[in-house]
């Protein structure tokens, strides 16, 4: 080894031993006589001094050391004058007796402090520099403890953790698939897979009976601060179990890593049908971390003239608790939020529900006084909350006051993120109409089973026909979901012809899965986890980029290596792909 002892390690119990540290160098400061150096690595920083009247030359050394360069120092541990009570080195320091400069270092194009002055792009050109930062480096090590806790969890449970494939062909997980082209199978291609759905279904055909991956899934879809095209799932299945058992065996793990990780005992988890997420919350991934239910008001608002209500398919309202206060120009900000283009409503109507127990509305032309204590009821509202309703089509207004009311919620503090309130979210639809191909897709995925006594709705009603999905949602985020799959050939195939596929599609893209359940499948269920999602959440962040090493930005590109790229005109000769711009 270079070194004797790493920078975040010597104590005042060390003192007067003889060390030899290695490191970056942080920053370093000449006062008169002395020279001290920073010197960082990833376990901490320890200063380091040299004392121009006892040895000049070292000190001048000292002092041509640059931010960032590299240096291997000795000397002797020796308690501080002035010690810093931040940091555990912060009481000794070392008198250096030797210093090498292992490698030098440009000035970098950014601070390396927890408060950086780099911009979002330029920090993702130089990552690894970014990647010296505290922050970046508490997120990986976050990350790292997840996974070895996730490992020996599932182990302890008897998981196998089985790699597979990353060539595949698609799965139809409602993403688009990025696709790869084959060199020796001119014309033809493999796809990254969207999760190991398949593969892990096919593990449990072969009898594996429990397992997991902590497996990197490809989705080219748009992106977000929560979505990257390359992220991380914990990826697990069973057999021979029932809903019940996946639930109870993931809640398991969930509780167990918040108690590793977080020392947070949660309580059991709630569960909420699917449909009093959406109607209660408008949203499948409800916060329930604050109340503020939805109420709908339909039978108490319309007739009574007020045009914009009377032709609404859904009349909704939220009530958020001692905000009747609101200024004009708060309301106003309200209104142009919920009219934002991605959030879609035409309008806001409000009540404010004052001290003095009467109401003002927005709406005073059209209600009574008597109306607006109705509605006022109908929210069990007190004096000095505000009622926020919101009307139109019934799927977009529930998505606008979902929206709506998660602004309230941070706007009134509601939403504390060292507060944890996970749920289940349970008995989803199999089916989701879609509107621009006109055909039912599923909700979940294709193998994901029918609840039996939903399925004689299959061929009259398979909108009503309620699936053995589930998602676990903790502060609002979809943290994992999975499902009880089919593992009939027959009823696949039937799921596959309601989902539009002909014979021979269905044949061509599953023939295998289905084969595989001519052999003996057993009764199976599963779920995945968004790994990153679930670091972002126990760090407090809402960006999963900061738990990523190496992310892509919103346009997908890695600024770092600078990826996509064109490849070479011999490359694509030798895949026989012609692009129409190769010439340009
Ligand atoms: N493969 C599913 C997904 O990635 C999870 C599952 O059903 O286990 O969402």
């Amino acid at each position: 080894m270079l070194r004797t002892n790493t920078c975040g390690e010597l104590t005042i119990s060390n003192e007067t031993q003889e060390v030899t540290l290695c490191g970056w160098v942080q920053k370093s400061r000449d006062l008169g006589g002395m020279t001290f150096v920073d010197l960082r690595d990833r376990y901490g920083i320890t200063q380091l001094a040299f004392n121009l009247e006892v040895d000049k030359p070292l000190c001048e050394k000292a002092r041509t050391l640059g931010r960032e360069f590299v240096v291997k120092a000795t000397g002797f541990v020796k308690e501080r004058e002035s010690k810093n009570k931040n940091i555990p080195t912060g009481e000794i320091e070392i008198i250096v007796t030797a210093v090498e400069v292992l490698n030098e270092s440009k000035t970098p194009p950014f601070t390396i402090e927890d408060d950086t002055d780099g911009g979002e792009e330029l920090r993702m050109k130089y990552r690894y520099l970014d990647l010296r930062r505290n922050p970046l480096k508490k997120s990986l090590a976050l990350r790292h403890k997840l996974g070895f806790e996730v490992r020996k969890y599932m182990n302890d449970q008897e998981f196998f953790e089985i790699e597979t494939p990353y060539l595949i062909k698609s799965t139809p997980e409602g993403a688009r698939d990025f696709v790869v082209p084959s060199r020796m199978n001119q014309g033809e291609f493999y796809a990254l897979p969207q999760s190991p759905q398949t593969f892990k279904q096919l593990l449990m055909v072969a009898g594996y009976d429990r397992y997991f991956q902590l497996v990197k899934c490809f989705r080219d879809e748009d992106l977000r601060a929560d979505r990257q095209p390359e992220f991380t799932q914990i990826d697990c299945e069973m057999c021979f179990v029932e809903q019940e058992d996946i639930l109870n065996t993931f809640e398991g793990l969930m509780k167990y890593l918040f108690k590793s990780l977080k020392n947070i005992e949660l309580a059991d988890f709630p569960r909420m049908d699917y449909a009093i997420a959406i109607k209660e919350y408008g949203s499948d991934k409800p916060d329930i971390r604050f109340g503020m239910k939805f109420h709908e008001l339909n039978d108490l608002v319309q007739n009574k003239g007020f045009n914009v209500f009377d032709q609404a398919e859904l009349v909704v309202g939220i009530c958020a608790e001692g905000a009747a206060n609101y200024s004009r120009k708060q309301l106003d900000a309200l209104t142009d939020f919920v009219r934002k283009p991605q959030i879609g409503a035409n309008g806001l109507v409000y009540v404010k529900c004052n001290e003095d127990g009467t109401f003002k509305s927005s709406v005073d032309k059209f209600y009574s006084q008597e109306d607006l204590q109705e509605w006022s009821n109908e929210f069990g509202a007190k004096a000095g909350d505000l009622i926020l309703v919101l009307a139109g089509n019934t799927n977009k207004t529930r998505s606008a006051l979902n929206e709506l009311r998660l602004e309230m919620g941070t706007r009134l503090e509601l939403r504390n993120p060292n507060e944890f309130s996970p749920l289940w979210v349970v008995d989803f639809p199999l089916l989701e109409w879609d509107e621009n191909s006109e055909r039912f897709h599923a909700m979940h995925h294709p193998f994901t089973s029918p609840k039996n006594e939903d399925y004689h709705l299959i061929k009259t009603d398979p909108g009503k026909v309620r699936a053995n999905a589930y998602d676990m949602v903790v502060n609002g985020v979809e943290l994992g979901g999975g499902s009880i799959r089919i593992h009939d050939k027959e009823l696949q195939e039937k799921m596959f012809d309601l989902l539009g596929f002909t014979e021979e599609e269905a044949n061509s893209q599953f023939g295998f899965l289905m084969n595989a359940f001519e052999y003996g499948a057993p009764p199976h269920g599963g779920i995945a986890f968004g790994l990153d999602r679930i670091a972002a959440l126990f760090g407090g962040s809402d960006s999963i980029r900061d738990y990523i090493a190496f992310p892509k930005n919103n346009s997908g590109r890695d600024m770092m290596i600078d990826s996509p790229s064109p490849i070479s005109s011999e490359q694509l000769d030798e895949l026989q792909i012609e692009l129409q711009t190769k010439h340009v």
